[in-house]
């Protein structure tokens, strides 16, 4: 076991065998779910550990997704700022566009060793069920993907690209008929077909393993940056900015940084119209501890635990309960919290594409709103890194409809 750290936690312990992160995460399922989380468990132990599947893992990551992915010194922003150093991981350059294919990936492996012949996964916007369609065409899954009716009806591209992939895309009816629901039919499908399928969920969120697993497939990204850091700059960074929707692409960019304590994280959530109530999606913004679909965390709830309704501009972030692991960092002060609202994201995203020639998922640009800000008060001599965890082309007909744009 490695030794405690600067931090005093060891965040190789973490979960525990239960997948607790202090008092967040867990399993909080249906009995008739218990087995399928233990077998995935078991599988993804086994599989993590062996050399071989890492390999195989690593030459998919290249080979499909396009890794490793440029940390780019973004000179315009820089001389815009007037402060630190700005760099961006550029998880946007990935096949299908955002860093969803990392997990979609590692998880379609482990499915295929584990002999499952079907797979299937909930969607909001649409990012990570395109990405699982991918996987499943390449590795010739049967493919299922739960999508609210609502958000099939805002995101019909998405829709199209998973069909043109061969995978079936199911509208769910149920309650405000978006993420949330998904997630449930995703759940129920499971429960009924565990043998033949495996549920690859896209966030660090719900029932130990995922949230550990999810993180692990997205660790990635931070190993990667910590290497072009050093070489570029001979140095670890001042601070480092990400969004956080579920939770996973901070996650992955934040967790080979976490002893190093001298550099200061900051996760983004999503502001919305403000924070009132149904407004927003700022979980740590008049969020409470709770129970939701399998895990315990930071939900925004009303006073009966009812589930609130949230807003954000970008569907990746509007989701009402936060990954556990960044409920229990948060609580260590090892990793700060701050919100971006909708007009402040709206105006990163056009600053940045004429910019810098990048056109950033609105998700990520929360990240590059806190990012902009706290490099104004930074030194020269600093350096921010901001994880631009995927590109803004899904997003382009919104913002024009938002900016009153004709197309
Ligand atoms: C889905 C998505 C997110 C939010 O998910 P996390 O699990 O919090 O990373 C962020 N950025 C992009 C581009 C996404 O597609």
């Amino acid at each position: 076991m490695p030794a405690a750290t600067a931090t005093g936690i060891d965040r190789f312990s973490l979960p525990d065998a239960g997948g607790h992160f202090g008092r967040y995460g867990g399993v909080f399922v249906p009995e008739t779910l218990m087995t399928a989380l233990q077998e995935l468990g078991t599988a993804y132990d086994l599989a993590r550990q062996d050399p071989g599947f890492q390999a195989e893992l690593r030459h998919h990551l290249k080979e499909f997704a396009g890794r490793p992915t440029q940390l780019y010194f973004a000179e315009r922003l820089t001389e815009h700022c007037g402060g630190a150093r700005i760099y961006l991981k550029r998880e946007d350059l990935l096949h299908t566009g955002a860093h969803k294919i990392n997990n979609a990936l590692g998880q379609a492996l482990l499915a295929r060793r584990m002999g499952k012949k079907r797979v299937i996964a909930e969607t909001g916007a649409g990012q990570h069920g395109v990405a699982t369609a991918a996987v499943c065409a390449k590795f010739g899954f049967e493919c299922v993907v739960y999508m609210g009716a609502v958000d099939m009806e805002r995101q019909a591209l998405n829709v199209f690209r998973m069909r043109l992939m061969g995978a079936e895309v199911r509208g769910v009816e149920a309650g405000q008929k978006t993420l949330k629901e998904a997630i449930n039919e995703a759940m129920r499908d499971w429960v009924t077909n565990v043998r033949s399928t495996h549920y690859i969920l896209g966030s660090a969120l719900g029932a130990h393993p995922y949230p550990m697993m999810v993180r692990d497939f997205h660790r990635v990204i931070g190993q990667e940056t910590k290497e072009q850091i050093l070489a570029r700059e001979g140095r670890l960074p001042d601070e480092m900015v990400a969004c956080v929707g579920g939770g996973s692409n901070a996650m992955g960019f934040f967790f080979d940084f976490l002893e190093d304590t001298s550099v200061r994280l900051t996760g983004v959530e999503a502001g919305g119209r403000g924070i009132t109530r149904g407004d927003h999606a700022a979980r740590f913004e008049g969020g409470k501890l709770g129970v939701l679909q399998g895990c315990k965390t930071y939900i925004l709830q009303n006073s009966d635990g009812q589930i609130e309704l949230t807003h954000s501009v970008s569907a990746g972030l509007d989701y009402a309960a936060i990954g556990p692991e960044h409920a229990f960092y948060r609580d260590q002060k090892r990793i700060n919290y701050a919100y971006a609202c909708d007009d402040e994201v709206m105006e990163a995203f056009q600053t940045c594409s004429r910019l810098e020639g990048i056109i950033p998922a609105l998700e990520s640009t929360h990240a590059l709103v806190y990012g902009l800000k706290r490099a104004k008060e930074m030194r020269k001599d600093e350096i921010l890194l901001i994880n631009l965890s995927g590109r803004g082309d899904k997003d382009v007909q919104q913002v024009a409809k938002i900016l009153g744009v004709k197309l």
